[in-house]
């Protein structure tokens, strides 16, 4: 029998949860906070000064020694400094320790290392972190000790958002406020907030950390930059869903303990399409306590693979030629009085609530699908975006059978007086149940997809934070509700109004709804004929920040200023640059100290073999067949590899940091690629026990 895991007892053992402030604080206080929680506005110093003070005397019962403003700068990652509670000793020389208020509330960091994108000169190096009080705090253990975790937006001294929780909550508010002005109109006087709900499904590889530790693409860079296919891949279709194998297994009972404890909801796990990958969802919440979830879902999924002699790989493509790794940003709209603005209900088309949320959100995608685009791309996601396994790079809507007849009869005739039902499933034997069908089935190839009460976004890549998608979704959808409520709020008839503007938006913005297969070519065309943007990559994607549209856009609901706009337009040609020079020179490294060495080693055994051969008198023409086969490949790839090195030297020439992104992709990426060809083909020749480094196949399947 295995021990009986209490998760009742373990679930947000570590975590400062409301229910902990109310034991813990005098009621005046506890009040304060959660008005605060809940309605914005700031504590008073003195309040804090309680609240800080209660969070220290748990963490320290908890054994905690240091505390952390938790945040997220433009890396995309997270970051933390510690700070001990130690204060000054007494005169005799006794320790208190100490958190005071003004700890909690707010913190400085020295900031210039993290991107700014030209925001703030390394002269203004001041970066501020300010509580979420929304988002509790936790405690992170590991060989460090026990660090209290409060979860921070990061801004430098001028106010501009330096991180990508900032915008986040500026985006949470914007929403909120538009979506009110909609449910207004229908008479909800109750609701005080709307509130975004994700839930981000997350994969991820695992593989063998001793292996991974002998192959140095993987080391700096999370993915292979050279290997060889594996005999087998996934085109069995065994590995989904498959039985998950014991180490795996135990990996994820230990994942899901140390969620658990963080109050993050791990729910379902599951073996995912290629062979070594799984995925993990989490029930969905608040959307900035997602992001900050979904952080630590990446950060516990590494630590607790490490603990197991295992290597998590979050990379979007750690391996060509079989599914890369993304992650299903699910997202709808809940008052504060529980009413899902995406839920359909029984009869969609009498719903004339959902369908304004609906052809309102249809406005928004279509009219900034270009961003939306722009908010799922990193650089890994280039190699999945449109290539055949992910969402296209173009964004459409999938609403399913039933919706989109109902849109279609709005179009047509401005009503929707019938309903296709999803009607029984029969399966056929006795001794099973028939199914209700559902409605909507599933579409794996749609970038945006309605399902059933939400939407899911599936282009965000799996190392990215969802901070940016979300950000943008709240954002392009709080302007759609803008429009629609300053029209709306005027109307002398109201019916008459929202029944014109339902059928205005669906007409005009039908063009984004799709239906079919995403990953066709006839979509590719089709969607060119409906001039909808198919933007190929990340650095073509940066420049839908600054345009003018975008720019209005967010500083209408004050989630971006221009200013910080252009900054992370920067910031993306920058990540590029840097990512992909790293990346070259990491091929330039295996290639010359590993790879050539090896070839270099296997030929001349063979020719020694020749020679051997030849001596004794025997015939050595498949030797050197054989030779001659690996000169020729060898050959190639060390011509490859000069000009690698030649062309990625002359990067660093190149001054205007968006001039260089380009360059590396369209000047660098294809030698790269040059490279690579040929030294593939060499492992599948070479001896296996002289390749100097595990093979696809040992990584993938000797899990
Ligand atoms: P599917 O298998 O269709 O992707 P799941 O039920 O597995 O659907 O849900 C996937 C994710 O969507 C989970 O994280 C789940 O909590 C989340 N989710 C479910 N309902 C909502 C909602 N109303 N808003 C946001 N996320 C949701
Ligand atoms: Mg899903």
């Amino acid at each position: 029998m295995s021990e009986v895991l209490n998760v009742e007892e373990l679930f947000a053992s570590k975590v400062f949860t409301v229910g902990k402030m109310k034991e813990r604080l005098p009621k005046n206080v506890y009040k304060e906070v959660r008005k605060v929680m809940e309605q914005g506005g700031e504590l008073s110093l003195e309040t804090a000064d309680v609240v800080a003070k209660a969070m220290k005397d748990w963490a320290v019962e908890n054994g905690a020694t240091h505390y952390t403003h938790w945040f997220q700068p433009l890396t995309g990652i997270t970051a933390e400094k510690h700070d001990a509670f130690v204060s000054h000793p007494d005169e005799t020389g006794h320790m208190i320790l100490e958190f005071s208020g003004k700890e909690l509330i707010k913190g400085e960091a020295d900031g210039s290392s993290f991107p700014s994108g030209g925001l703030r000169a390394t002269f203004e190096a001041r970066g501020y972190t300010a509580w979420d009080i929304t988002s509790p705090a936790f405690l992170k253990e590991d060989a460090t000790g026990v660090i209290l975790c409060i979860p921070t937006a990061f801004c430098s001294y001028k106010g501009e958002a330096l991180d990508k929780k900032t915008p986040l909550l500026r985006s949470m508010e914007a929403i909120s406020t538009q979506a009110l002005r909609i449910v207004r109109l229908f008479g909800n006087t109750e609701a005080t907030k709307v509130v975004p709900s994700v839930g981000a499904e997350q994969e991820y590889f695992l593989v063998d950390k001793a292996k991974y530790l002998q192959r140095d693409d993987l080391i700096f860079t999370g993915r292979t930059l050279f290997g060889a296919p594996a005999p087998k891949g996934q085109e069995l279709e065994d590995h989904y869903y498959g039985t998950i194998r014991e180490r795996i297994g135990a990996f994820m009972k230990d994942l899901n303990i140390e969620l658990w404890k963080l109050g993050v909801t791990a729910k379902t796990q599951h073996n995912e399409v290629a062979p070594a990958q799984h995925e993990l969802a989490p029930i969905y919440e608040t959307a900035n306590i997602a992001v900050d979830h979904n952080q630590l879902v990446m950060e516990t999924m590494k630590k607790v693979a490490d603990r197991h002699g295992l290597t998590c790989l979050l990379h979007e493509k750690p391996f060509a030629g079989v599914n890369g790794s993304g992650k299903h940003d699910n997202w709808s709209l809940t008052t504060d009085n529980g009413v899902n603005l995406l839920d359909p209900g029984e009869t969609p088309n009498e719903n004339i609530q959902f369908l304004l949320v609906l052809a309102c959100i249809l406005k928004a995608v279509d009219t900034h699908a270009d961003l939306l685009r722009q908010s799922a791309s990193d650089v890994g996601n280039d190699h999945r975006l449109g290539a055949n396994e992910a969402p296209p790079a173009i964004i459409s809507v999938f609403l399913g059978e039933q919706l989109e007849d109902v849109v279609r009869q709005l179009v047509e005739t401005g009503a929707a007086s019938h309903l296709i039902n999803g009607g029984k499933l029969q399966t056929g034997v006795s001794t099973l149940p028939d199914f209700e069908k559902d409605a909507t089935d599933r579409n794996r190839t749609s970038p945006f997809a309605f399902t059933g009460n939400k939407f899911e976004f599936r282009m965000v890549g799996s190392s990215d934070s969802i901070a940016d998608p979300n950000t943008t979704l709240n954002a392009i959808v709080a302007e759609a509700f803008c429009e629609a409520a300053d029209r709306l709020e005027e109307a002398e008839n109201f019916e008459m109004a929202v029944h014109d503007l339902i059928k205005e938006y669906m007409t005009e913005h039908q063009r984004i709804i799709f239906n079919g297969d995403g990953y066709s070519e006839e979509w590719v065309k089709m969607a060119e004929a409906r001039e909808l943007p198919n933007i190929p990559s990340m650095i073509e994607a940066a420049g839908t920040l600054t345009t003018e549209k975008a720019v209005n856009l967010f500083a209408k609901f004050g989630i971006y200023t221009k200013v910080e706009l252009e900054s992370r337009e920067e910031i993306v040609y920058e990540t590029y640059a840097k990512t992909m020079n790293i990346e070259a020179l990491t091929m330039i490294n295996m290639a010359n100290k590993k790879i050539v060495p090896a070839v270099v080693r296997y030929s001349r055994s063979l020719a020694d073999t020749v020679v051997a051969v030849k001596a004794a008198g025997a015939d050595a023409s498949v030797q050197l067949e054989l030779l001659n086969a690996v000169s020729m490949k060898l050959k190639a790839a060390k011509t490859a590899l000069s000009k690698l090195e030649l062309v990625t030297a002359e990067a660093s020439s190149i001054k205007v940091v968006k001039d260089r992104a380009f360059y590396f992709k369209d000047t660098v990426k294809p030698v790269m690629d040059e490279l690579r060809k040929p030294v593939d083909e060499l492992e599948m020749i070479v001896d296996k026990s002289m390749w100097p480094m595990p093979t696809y196949g040992d990584l993938t399947f000797e899990v």
